[in-house]
């Protein structure tokens, strides 16, 4: 048994924590045990390849994202299951690709999986491709993927739920195409907090894997995050930062968008262009560290419809 109420979402407090800058080095690939980071009041975060969210309410707790196959799954149950304080369990997936979708397998099978309707799509129609391509990466990924298997979610949704956890709500809502057709956010209240997958990191270029990734799709996505206001962002791929990270990446992401439909449009080649705003976006934007992702940014822009 559990509730699912529809809560207008509230979005207080601006306050600002400290924001870390500098992206996670090198990591395993398994998700690290009892070291659970807190974030604020009901959320918590599991710091690895990816970044787990885990929300706990009075009732029931949320996770989100699997970390890479069953054996990662486990481990971010069992971290979960450390927290809770009531017996329902809800995974969610922020979206389709393995270290974020291939661990399910991992959790009890009475666990709660709610995922966006365009996520499952997206699942059903790419996900074994994925597994089988990350499998073909190194032997250990090949060994954390045996096996797996997605089973239906108990909930889709089109645009958004609400997941009354006790004492805090989880929405998780879908805004549209960016890194995947399917990404998915969690708003978190009262503790204002923005589980934001690979949607808003922090200070990192964007990552745009294939044609189910859209720059365009991207921009509008910040811009309809612009006017929420969060607290707290809990990215998938970088360290946890406050509110003003959506703004970043807005402005980020739309000026790197704008330049390179600019230069197309002059008759620049793709690696011309890609050259130049690599250059240019260092000297503008020194704090966002790793700017090499830019000319492939570039490439996929070229060759998307504007
Ligand atoms: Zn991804």
């Amino acid at each position: 048994m559990f509730g699912i109420a529809a809560v207008a979402a509230a979005f207080v407090g601006t306050n600002a924590i400290a924001v870390a800058r500098a992206p996670q080095g090198p990591r395993s690939l398994m998700l690290p045990e009892n070291q659970v980071t807190r974030v604020s009041d009901h959320v918590y975060a599991i710091m690895g390849f990816p970044n787990v969210a885990i929300v706990v309410g009075d009732r029931a707790t949320l996770v989100v994202d699997t970390g890479l196959g069953p054996r990662n799954g486990a481990i971010a149950a069992r971290e979960a299951q450390k927290l809770a304080k009531g017996p329902i369990l809800y995974l969610t997936t922020t979206h389709y690709h393995p270290e974020h979708a291939a661990g399910e397998g991992g959790f009890p099978p009475n666990t709660i999986i709610a995922r966006p309707i365009a996520q499952q799509q997206e699942l059903e129609a790419k996900g074994m491709q994925f597994v089988e391509m990350f499998s073909s990466r190194s032997a250990q990924m090949k060994e954390l993927l045996t096996g797996v298997k997605f089973r239906a979610p108990d909930i889709t949704f089109e645009k958004e739920v609400t997941l009354d956890l006790g004492g805090a709500t989880a929405r998780l809502f879908w805004l549209g195409q960016a890194h995947t057709k399917g990404d998915e956010l969690v708003d978190v209240e009262p503790d204002s907090a923005l589980i934001s997958g690979d949607v808003v990191q922090n200070h990192v270029p964007p990552n745009l894997p294939d044609d189910n990734a859209s720059m365009r799709g991207w921009v509008d996505v910040l811009t309809a995050l612009r006017p929420m206001k969060f607290r707290y962002i809990v990215p998938d791929h970088s360290a946890p930062g406050d509110g003003s990270l959506v703004e970043a990446n807005y402005q980020f992401f739309s000026q790197l968008q704008a330049r390179a439909i600019e230069l197309k449009r002059q008759g620049k080649s793709a690696d011309e262009a890609g050259r130049i705003l690599v250059a240019e976006f260092k000297s503008k934007f020194p704090d966002w560290p790793n700017l090499a992702p830019v000319s492939n940014v570039v490439k996929h822009i070229y060759a998307e419809k504007q």
